[in-house]
């Protein structure tokens, strides 16, 4: 009967233990700034909207791609 209680006893401090991870973990996750308030930018060839951190920033102009920022140049 004893090892019964022992292992409930484990189980529970198993339970708790991950309670408490999960929620650091969830304190955490919100710290880094949202990927969707990020700025959107156009690409200066084609006009398509994209995240500021995945444009192609050349001669201050945001590109979609390393092709639009190429033809956009050859171009102008
Ligand atoms: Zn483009």
């Amino acid at each position: 009967m004893a090892k019964i209680l022992l292992i409930a006893l484990a189980f529970a401090a198993v339970f708790w233990l991950l309670r408490k991870h999960r929620r650091r973990a969830d304190h955490d996750a919100q710290r880094p700034p949202d990927p969707q308030a990020e700025d959107m930018v156009d690409c200066a060839h084609c006009g398509v909207h994209l995240p500021r951190g995945e444009g192609i920033l050349s001669a201050a102009r945001y590109f979609c791609s390393v092709e639009h920022e190429r033809e956009f140049r050859a171009k102008h």
